[in-house]
């Protein structure tokens, strides 16, 4: 489609023409007919299509209607503000009086805010120094008649959730104005800000970002939390990356893993979402440059951040929240590369993973440490932990959590998120008692024994097999004397195979690790 055929006012096509564009890409001739009628819209279109043009040409053709209109641009970055900015100074060549300002954080307060007081048609900003200005009189949110959230998404990743809400609490009633919010994804997180500031909002989908899973190399390793650490230096060992970024949960995992990394001979630093941007870019910076290898990160602290092109992604903890596991794996196997993603399991956050893999349609094939040849390395963290905060504050809290847990029936495990929590037979108690006191060798050579088929026959090669080996024999000269633990119902189910991605995974193979997921479940929750 030529934007000739839109309807749009001579000064705007001036504009269009200056840029050089000539046909619409594909989100432009889908957004732009409805966007001109002055609807709210939410698009989604992934990175590149040419989504600036969308509001920039909406804006400037209101402009064209009545020149007294003034337009909000919401930008997660100053870099992403002032590349809109140069869009809209070339997109309004048309109008000679068409008045643009930028404005963001770690700049002269005092320009911006004289540009600010001189009346503008077009403000490109930051949240923070938006507000900033909010603040101090200078700039009234309700004078704006469009609004525009860009990169949504990473709007929500940099934090900056509770500054988008507080702006548009500032401003006039939503049916009053336009607002089009933009995103390469549309999060949940993202359909919820829209359904709450916008006015029945157009969710309009095109050429969404691709779901990348399918092109990298997925790993799983059942591990208990307290020999994660080990087994992250075994991987570590083994695969020796280039790059490498670290998933925790929580920040003070980050700090920890990064600072036992370190004790450990490893460069390794660990980024916060509340580290000043400067130093997050830095520090990025240095890992593109290839003078850091690894980094531990939380979600909040790098998704807003481009970390691309690595080659080993950990997911130390599972993500709590789905959508999370594509967008950390996602870092690695770009532009057609290859990638590797390992994600260790354990029993603090295996509730994750049933709702993951629901998401990408694929079991993540299931590997064992021997299998895959890891050995084990001497730990020189071994007992360090790492608490941001003070031990008593932590007992008055966990005290807390006890007065509010001790409504719940006694016994009964707490609610799960994401959980899909079945409770277990109770007969297999002893044996979930049994399994929580195997060392890592142990309960894989237990895993192996109950779900394994033939190859767990197979002879031992490496020292953790070896290791393995003997505490089976000793196993079973023990079992000799006692009787057996029941057989879980998957008995004639064979392991999972470490199964190529997408390769799909039959209703047995399901059933097998639902018995996996029920006993490590069962062992820290159950009755
Ligand atoms: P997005 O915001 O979707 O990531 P941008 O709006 O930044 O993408 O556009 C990506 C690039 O495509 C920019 O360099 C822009 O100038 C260019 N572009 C946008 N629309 C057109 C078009 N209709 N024809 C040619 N190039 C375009
Ligand atoms: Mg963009």
């Amino acid at each position: 489609m030529k934007f000739t055929e839109l309807p749009l006012s001579e000064e705007v096509l001036a504009g269009i023409d200056k840029a050089g564009y000539a046909d619409c890409t594909l989100v432009q001739e889908t957004v732009l007919p409805i966007s001109l009628t002055g609807k709210d819209v939410m698009v989604q279109s992934k990175t590149g299509s040419g989504k600036t043009a969308v509001y920039l040409l909406t804006i400037l053709e209101k402009y064209s209607r009545n020149s007294s209109s003034a337009a909000l641009i919401v930008s997660p970055t100053r870099e992403l503000a002032v590349q809109i900015e140069e869009d809209a100074k070339i997109l309004s060549a048309g109008f000679p009086d068409y008045r643009i300002g930028c404005f963001y954080g770690g700049v002269g307060y005092k320009e911006q805010s004289a540009e600010l007081s001189s009346g503008l048609n077009l403000y490109v900003g930051t949240p923070g120094r938006l507000l900033d200005f909010a603040k101090s009189n200078k700039l009234d949110f309700r004078c704006f008649d469009t609004v525009v959230l860009d990169e949504a998404d990473r709007m929500f990743d940099m934090g900056f959730y509770p500054d988008v809400q507080s702006m548009f609490a500032q401003m006039r009633k939503s049916e009053e104005r336009q607002t089009m919010l933009f995103s390469a994804t549309l999060s949940t997180k993202v359909r919820n800000l829209a359904w709450k500031y916008m006015s029945e909002p157009e969710e309009i989908a095109v050429q969404p970002e691709e779901i990348t899973v399918k092109k990298i190399t997925q790993e799983l390793f059942h591990v208990t939390k307290a020999e994660k650490f080990q087994l992250l230096l075994s991987i570590l060992k083994k695969q020796n990356p280039a790059s490498c970024l670290i998933f925790t949960n929580t920040k003070d995992m980050a700090v920890e893993v990064a600072k036992r990394l370190v004790m450990n001979g490893y460069k390794a630093e660990y980024l916060m979402g509340d580290m000043p941007q400067t130093k997050r870019l830095k520090t990025i910076d240095r890992m593109k440059e290839g003078k850091l290898p690894i980094l531990v990160a939380t979600d909040v602290a790098a998704r807003g951040l481009q970390i691309d092109d690595l080659e080993l992604v950990v997911n130390y903890d599972i993500p709590e929240d789905f959508e999370s596991y594509v967008h950390r794996i996602g870092r690695t196997a770009r532009a057609g590369k290859s990638g590797k993603a390992i994600t260790l399991a354990c029993e603090e956050y295996i509730y994750g993973l049933e709702p993951i893999e629901n998401y990408i349609q694929m079991k993540i094939p299931v590997v064992w440490p021997d299998e895959v040849g890891l050995e084990k390395v001497d730990d020189k963290s071994a007992g360090f932990h790492y608490h941001s905060r003070r031990p008593q504050q932590k007992r008055a809290e966990r005290s807390g959590e006890r007065r509010r847990n001790s409504s719940r029936k006694p016994g009964k495990p707490a609610p799960r998120k994401n959980s899909g929590y079945e409770k277990p037979a109770q007969e297999n108690e002893k044996e979930y008692a049994k399994l929580s006191r195997m060392s890592l060798e142990e309960r894989m050579e237990y895993y192996r024994s109950e779900f394994g088929g033939d190859d767990a026959k197979k002879p031992a090669k490496s020292p953790i097999q070896r290791n393995a080996q003997r505490t089976q024999q000793k196993k079973a000269a023990d079992n000799k004397k006692k009787p057996q633990p029941s057989k879980p119902q998957s008995e004639a189910v064979k392991r999972p195979q470490p199964a190529k991605p997408m390769e799909g995974h039959t209703a047995e193979v399901k059933s097998a690790r639902k018995g996996i997921f029920a006993r490590i479940k069962a062992k820290f929750f159950g009755e």
